[in-house]
C-alpha cells in the first residue's frame, strides 16, 4: 500500500518581520542582475573602497594563519583599542571588561534586547525610527511603545513627550543619536535630560551610535559620556559607517561588564564571535581612525551636499542638510507628489525609473522617503535626474 506523506510546511510562530531597507536594497540588486539600470538610494553605506590600512591587516591576517575560531567576545587587541578609541575620541572611560565585539552592530542591539527585555515589557522608540528597532522588540515579545516627532519641531523630541510615554512597563528607551533616518543630533543637555528621565523611572537607555563619526553640524556626544549615568547605557557601535566597513560585519557593544558578561554569553550560544579576520582589519581601522574617519566623513559629507543640492535645483525645493548620517527623508511632497502612499511610490520609481527608495512608513513616517546618499556623485545625480523625469 502506498503510504501518504503529507508535505512539511513551514510557519513560525514567531512575529517576524523583514527589514524593508535590506529588502529594497535585494529587490535593487534583482533588477541589476537582469541587466537593467538601477540607482541604489536605498542602502546605507558608504560606498568606498576598503581603505588600504584595513586591507593589508585583512591579507596579513589570513597569511598569519589567524583563521581559527576568535575569542567569543573578541580578540583583545580590538577590545582595548576600541576602548581606548571611545575614551580618546567621545570621552567615555570604558575599559576591555566593558567592551564587546559583536556580528556588526545589528547583532548587538538584537542581543541586548533579546538579554534584557523580557516579553510584555515595554520599550521606547523615537519615531521616525531605524526599521529593525520595533521588529527586534516584537520579535522577543516585547511591546514598542512609540514617541512621535515631527519635521516642524527637526524630529527632536521633548521630555514632556517622553514622559508620557513611560509607564510601569518600561524597561529601555533605544535613542539613536545621528538618527537614521533623519539625521538628528542631540545636544548635551538634551542628552543629560533624556538620561536623568531614565534614571528617575529605572529604565534603560540603548545609545545606538553607529552614526558618530559622520556628524556634520557640531561635535557628536556619546552617551557613554555621562558617566553618572553609565550603570544603565549600553552604547552601540560599528565600524559599518564610521569606517566604511558594512561588509565586514564588526560591530562593537560598550556597557557594564555584567551587562558584556550576558551578552557574551548569548555568543557564545549563537555566533560564537565575530569574523578573525575581519576583527584583525577592524583593529587596523580603529588604529588608524585619525585617518580613515575623517576621509569617510569628508567623502559623506561632499555627497551629502551634491545630492542634497542637486535635489533643491532640479526640484525647486527646500530640502535642509542632515546634520549628520547617511540619509535625506523628505516628504513626497518635495518632489510635487500629493498622495501619501510611500511604498506605493517607491515601488512604481524603482519600477519606472530605476530609483531604489525606501518607504517613510516603515519607519513610521507615512508620505516621507529616505534616499541614501553613500553613492557615489555621478550615481546620485543621475538617480536624481532619471527620479525628476518620473516625477513630471
Ligand atoms: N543602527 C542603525 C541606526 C543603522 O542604520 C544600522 C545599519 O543600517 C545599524 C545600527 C547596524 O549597522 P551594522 O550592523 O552594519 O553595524
Amino acid at each position: 500500500m502506498k503510504l501518504k506523506i503529507k508535505r512539511f510546511m513551514f510557519t513560525t510562530h514567531l512575529l517576524l518581520e523583514s527589514s524593508s531597507t535590506v529588502a529594497m536594497n535585494s529587490l535593487a540588486a534583482e533588477k541589476k542582475a537582469r541587466g537593467e539600470r538601477v540607482y541604489n538610494l536605498s542602502a546605507g553605506e558608504p560606498e568606498l573602497p576598503a581603505h588600504p590600512a584595513v586591507a593589508a591587516a585583512a591579507m596579513k591576517a589570513i597569511y598569519a594563519g589567524k583563521t581559527l575560531y576568535p575569542p567569543v567576545a573578541g580578540i583583545p587587541e580590538l577590545r582595548a583599542a576600541a576602548a581606548d578609541w571611545m575614551n580618546k575620541t567621545y570621552n567615555t572611560a570604558y575599559e576591555i571588561k566593558n567592551t564587546l565585539v559583536t556580528c556588526g552592530g545589528k547583532f548587538g542591539i538584537f542581543s541586548i534586547i533579546q538579554a534584557f527585555v523580557k516579553p510584555s515589557e515595554e520599550v521606547i522608540i523615537i519615531s521616525p525610527y531605524w526599521v529593525s528597532y520595533p521588529a527586534i522588540v516584537q520579535l522577543f515579545g516585547a511591546n514598542p511603545v512609540f514617541v512621535n516627532t515631527t519635521e516642524q519641531d527637526n524630529w527632536k523630541i521633548n521630555l514632556e513627550k517622553l514622559k508620557s510615554a513611560i509607564t510601569p512597563k518600561t524597561k529601555m528607551l533605544i535613542i539613536n543619536n545621528g538618527s537614521n533616518p533623519t539625521g538628528v543630533l542631540y545636544s548635551r543637555a538634551e542628552l543629560q535630560g533624556i538620561l536623568r528621565l531614565a534614571a528617575e523611572h529605572n529604565f534603560l537607555v540603548l545609545s545606538d551610535e553607529v552614526y558618530s563619526g559622520l556628524a556634520y553640524e557640531g561635535d557628536y556626544i556619546s552617551a557613554g559620556s555621562f558617566l553618572e549615568f553609565s550603570d544603565r547605557v549600553i552604547v552601540v557601535q560599528s565600524c559599518s559607517k564610521n569606517f566604511a566597513m558594512t561588509g565586514w560585519r564588526v560591530g562593537l557593544v560598550f556597557g557594564p561588564e555584567p551587562a558584556i558578561k550576558i551578552l557574551t554569553a548569548i555568543q557564545s550560544q549563537s555566533t560564537t564571535g565575530t569574523s578573525s579576520i575581519s576583527q584583525w582589519a577592524a583593529l587596523s581601522a580603529i588604529q588608524n581612525a585619525d585617518e580613515i574617519m575623517p576621509w569617510v566623513k569628508k567623502a559623506m559629507q561632499e555627497r551629502r551636499d551634491i545630492f542634497i543640492d542637486t535635489f533643491n535645483n532640479l526640484f525647486g525645493a527646500n530640502l535642509k542638510k542632515p546634520a549628520a548620517g547617511l540619509y535625506s527623508f523628505f516628504p513626497l511632497t518635495a518632489l510635487g507628489i500629493a498622495d501619501k502612499d510611500s511604498v506605493g511610490f517607491c515601488q512604481r520609481a524603482l519600477e519606472k525609473c530605476g530609483v531604489a527608495l525606501v518607504p517613510g512608513a516603515a519607519f513610521g513616517a507615512e508620505g516621507y522617503v529616505r534616499a541614501a546618499f553613500g553613492a557615489n556623485p555621478e550615481e546620485l545625480k543621475e538617480a536624481l535626474q532619471s527620479l525628476k523625469k518620473f516625477c513630471v
